[in-house]
């Protein structure tokens, strides 16, 4: 049986696609190896939304040019797909001569074209057909591609314009994961509140919770990423009426000060961010928000920054995601903007925000010791860390609450099922406590 590897950097929607490539090969009869040398076929997901991720894949491209020069019989198909493949690859090919395949963001059908047997590449692969995922979690895309171009971001040009999925699609697919075990499903765009603009009857994403939210099975609903100004009221009502979609948002800030928000073109004021935040917060008051944070964007001066610092003490999010910027190659800001904040300013700027973060989310973890939170359990303990000692005779397992925060508990119950937890220590990080019957307080 020919074996496969596939390597995946960045966001979830590559993970998405990673996983959908392998149900497709193992359709096609081909098995997974966790060692790209004893594999046939080695898939690189790649993402260049960052520097160090785009370096990441250039250095595996190295490792894999090797592996093939030296394999004694064994010369894997090499594949690169992702953000690193933009509409014209010849660049990439004289680069990277010993690349069998690159193909775009998507486009994973070119890579299962090239390994099928000659005989059967007449019939078009639709990949939705073979969703399949190893756990009760699984990423469904909905919208791909992004209209915002943002001066920062090499996604518009890579993934496309946005087109969405129509509903009837969507929801047969996640129909098909919970028949095949999945318990939760994530709505993936890069501004997922889009969805919709571009179909017929321009349906909502508020529409697309309530058309898969009774399928039978199916126990929580979540979505990323969100986009301030897509975010409408009908959507916060639908996530506070609608029990399986939890109450989490991750909704990409950028930066504290107008001025680089204006430079960055990402379309809104601070006030209007604020007002998002805070209707959630006042319509949802146990929703968790996260946020992604660029430090050192072109000409962001101390003072820039220190109003970053400021909102993000003043709105004291879960989760923050801190980036320094690097400019991307075909990017406005890379064409237009000159790059002056030096390397050694972003850093320490960037380990100011993680600093403070550290503190805001250990005090908001902090107010949620005692309580009983839904936990989905996703594995045991020592698949992923080591067994840990206890008195309890229970293993050791881990699941996330609502609020996506990862819990380490003991408790009797399987991948998938919903179990709840009366929380005993917490930190920045995670959360610990203990299985109980009780039931958690409406
Ligand atoms: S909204 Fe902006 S940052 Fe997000 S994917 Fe689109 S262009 Fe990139």
């Amino acid at each position: 049986m020919p074996r496969y590897h596939i390597w995946t950097v960045g966001c979830q929607m590559n993970e998405a696609d990673s996983t959908k490539l392998a149900a497709g090969l193992q359709c096609l009869g081909w098995e997974q190896t966790p060692r790209p040398e004893e594999a046939d076929l080695v898939v690189l997901n790649t993402c260049v939304v960052r520097q160090k991720a785009e370096q990441r894949g250039i250095s595996k491209l190295g490792a894999l040019r090797r592996l093939k020069e030296r394999s004694n019989g064994r010369r894997p198909k090499i594949a690169v797909m992702g953000c690193m493949v933009g509409l014209r690859t010849d660049g990439l090919l004289k680069r990277f001569p010993f690349v069998d395949v690159f193909a775009r963001p998507q486009a994973f059908s070119d890579v299962l074209t090239a390994v099928m047997p000659q005989e059967d590449t007449g019939g078009e692969f639709w990949p939705e057909t073979f969703p399949r995922t190893p756990g009760p979690t699984a990423y469904v895309p909905v919208i791909h591609g992004c209209n915002k171009f943002c001066t920062f971001c090499i996604v518009p040009y890579r993934r496309g314009r946005e087109r969405s999925r129509p509903i009837i699609e969507v929801a047969h697919e996640v129909e098909v994961l919970v028949a095949r075990g999945v318990k939760e499903v994530t709505l993936l765009g890069q501004t997922v509140e889009a969805y919709g603009h571009d179909l017929p009857d321009r349906p909502s994403l508020a529409d697309l919770f309530r058309a898969i939210h009774d399928i039978k099975g199916l126990e929580r609903i979540r979505f990323l990423t969100s986009y301030p100004k897509d975010m409408t009221d009908d959507i916060i009502h639908a996530v506070a009426e609608l029990p399986k979609v939890c109450e989490y948002f991750n909704i990409p800030v950028q930066s504290g000060d107008d001025t680089i928000l204006a430079r960055m073109r990402r379309g809104y004021t601070l006030s209007e961010y604020r007002d998002v935040v805070n209707k959630i917060r006042r319509w949802l008051p146990a929703a968790a928000i996260s946020t992604d944070v660029i430090v050192g964007f072109c000409g962001e001066t101390d003072e820039q920054f220190r109003r970053t610092y400021d909102l993000l003490a003043e709105l004291r999010f879960d989760k923050v995601h801190v980036a320094a910027y690097s400019p991307r190659p075909g990017t406005i800001a890379w064409r237009t903007l000159a790059d002056d904040v030096p390397q050694q300013v972003k850093m320490d700027r960037l380990h100011i925000i993680e600093e403070l973060q550290e503190g805001i989310a250990a005090d908001v973890n902090a107010r949620l010791q005692g309580t009983l939170q839904e936990v989905m359990i996703e594995g045991e303990k020592g698949e992923k860390g080591g067994a840990a000692r206890s008195a309890d005779p229970r293993p050791k397992l881990y699941g996330r609450t609502r609020g996506d925060k990862i819990v380490h508990f003991y408790g009797q119950a399987c991948p998938g099922e919903l179990v709840n937890v009366r929380i005993e220590k917490t930190s920045a990080w995670s959360l610990q406590g203990r299985q109980t019957g009780d039931e958690v307080e409406e």
